[in-house]
């Protein structure tokens, strides 16, 4: 990809919201229900969140709060649409037919394609650019997995006589009822992620979308019904993390929980899940970092990172937040650093050519704000200011991006900050730039720049985290995992691989012997 593309996919096009989208949130003046056996229902607890627009405070929807009893009720009927009531249930579809029931909710996304892209763009604030490619992700993992399902063998391996009168085998079953508990900032791709393998290995599912995007969730779940999925298959449920989350955390029918969200959190729902047997997957947040060795161009990587650094503004998990330079290029890449953060063109994320628009809400803006001053606190040196922005005639939660000249021993940059936020520190050496990148706990993204390939990637494998890159930075492909170290991830393999499929289901081991006597 050229410099020119890389800053073209920061750069958002016009964007004009659909009727049909402005219709699905008006929903005939009632609060959009949560989507529970086949059906849209309202919270118990009367209580509603009104979702906005974060580039302007425009109400979208008002959408209702899934209590305990909706919770417990989705729930059962997911369970009830796993084992078959009756009639074969969905732990016994034949793969081809599941497949076929995934690709036909596919085309039934892309015919409402713009209203997915209203959700991600006005629900979620993104740019047109960043959505369109995360529409795209919709049919490309339910492609990829539809492609290796067929591979994944349910049901007994062979027999194996394991003692004189007795044989083994072991059988592989689908969890039953497995919830995912999606953040706000990729909604459509973690949905994805989640939901199509999930479902392909056998088991029924709750959404859980986060409380800020919970638009493309609600309007998947419309399209589920359409494409003919069976009632309790997919459920939505909209609400708190702290309420409904912790519903579904709390509820002993859910088996199994893919998390993706930040540490503290999975943290969180992870003691509860121990305390119900409850397995649970966690994707969670990362401080990237990035390593320029000293036979970089520092112009052309400075760009390329930048973008890495401003990809959905900073609000994505892998984004590069450190930047570890050689001092011998350092000077030419800390200008060309400085005019990519500068040049960045702040609006609302709907109008074209906004490069950097406002953040998901008001606690986040908060805390960008807060860790801006703190950066400065510890001794790092504004490049770039950073600070509230205004954008004419909009009301939203804008924020100046910023950026820090640091050295080894000033670590100003500790925790994730979830904007375009980065620190620059010249090293002496890439041996010291790996030991300043590795002191971190989280451990999900980082990448090596240079023009000797062999020599990063002797570096990348040195990396603590689950993804290593030489000379791109955030690249997902299908088949090559996508997974946090340390306290950005585990246990399982990720996302995206066999593997993902495969911690779907879970394997028991089965021994008969000979009837004694
Ligand atoms: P949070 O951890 O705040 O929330 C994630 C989800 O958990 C939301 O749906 C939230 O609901 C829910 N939740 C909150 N509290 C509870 C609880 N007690 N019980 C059950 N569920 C709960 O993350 P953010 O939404 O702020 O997302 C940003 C984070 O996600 C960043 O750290 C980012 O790096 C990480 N992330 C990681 C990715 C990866 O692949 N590794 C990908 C994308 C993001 P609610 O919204 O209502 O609070």
């Amino acid at each position: 990809m050229s410099v020119a593309t890389e800053i073209q996919s920061i750069t958002a096009r016009q964007f004009e919201t659909p009727a049909k989208f402005t219709q699905f949130c008006e929903n005939g003046g009632q609060p959009l229900g949560g989507y529970i056996n086949g059906e849209h229902v309202s919270g118990a607890m009367n209580a509603s969140i009104d979702t906005v627009d974060p580039g302007s405070l425009e109400v979208l929807a008002r959408v209702c709060e899934m209590g305990q009893e909706q919770v417990d009720a989705a729930a059962e009927a997911a369970h009830r649409a796993f084992l078959g009531n009756g009639v074969s249930g969905w732990r016994d579809f034949p793969m081809e037919e599941r497949c076929e029931l995934m690709m036909k909710l596919v085309e039934l996304c892309e015919r409402d394609r713009d209203v997915l892209l209203a959700c991600e763009i006005r629900d979620g604030g993104k740019l047109s650019e960043l959505a369109e490619g995360d529409f795209d992700q919709i049919r490309a993992t339910a492609e990829y997995f539809c492609s290796i399902a067929p591979q994944l063998i349910l049901g007994d391996s062979g027999h194996r006589a394991v003692a004189a009168d007795t044989q083994g085998f072991t059988y592989r079953e689908p969890w039953g009822v497995v919830a995912g508990i999606i953040p706000w900032n990729y909604p459509i791709v973690l949905t994805s992620w989640f939901m199509f393998p999930a479902l392909l290995a056998g088991n029924c599912i709750l959404i859980k979308p986060a409380e800020d995007t919970p638009l493309s969730a609600l309007y998947i779940a419309k399209l589920a019904e359409e494409a003919g999925f069976p009632p309790g298959v997919i459920n939505v449920l909209p609400g708190r993390g702290e309420l409904t989350g912790q519903f579904i955390a709390e509820n002993p029918l859910v088996r199994y929980i893919s998390f993706t969200g930040s540490p503290g959190v999975g943290q969180h729902i992870l003691r509860t899940c121990d305390r119900h047997g409850t397995r649970m997957k966690r994707e969670m947040g990362g401080n990237g970092s990035a390593i320029v060795l000293d036979d970089a161009d520092p112009a052309i990587v400075a760009r390329k990172i930048g973008r890495h650094t401003n990809q959905h503004f900073g609000q994505t998990c892998c984004t590069i937040h450190r930047i570890f330079v050689d001092q011998k290029i350092a000077d030419d890449f800390i200008d060309a650093q400085r005019d990519f953060f500068s040049g960045l063109k702040i609006g609302y994320q709907a109008d074209a050519g906004t490069q950097l628009g406002a953040v998901i809400n008001a606690t986040q803006r908060s805390r960008i704000l807060t860790a801006q001053q703190q950066a400065t606190a510890r001794g790092g040196q504004p490049l770039v200011e950073g600070g509230p922005a205004e954008v004419a005639g909009k009301e939203g939660y804008y924020i100046r991006p910023a950026l820090y000249q640091t050295q080894p021993d000033v670590a100003c940059n500790p925790d994730e900050v979830f904007h375009c936020f980065a620190t620059i520190c010249p090293v002496s050496s890439a041996d010291q730039a790996l030991q300043l990148a590795n002191s971190s706990p989280y451990g999900l993204g980082a990448s090596v720049w240079t023009k000797d390939t062999q020599r990063g990637i002797a570096l990348a494998k040195q990396f603590r985290d689950g993804t290593a890159q030489v000379n791109c930075h955030n690249m997902i492909a299908y088949g090559l995992p996508y997974s946090g170290q340390g306290i950005s991830g585990g246990p399982g393999a990720g996302v995206n691989c066999e593997e993902t499929l495969t911690d779907y289901t879970q394997v028991k081991a089965v021994y008969v012997a000979d009837y004694p006597g």
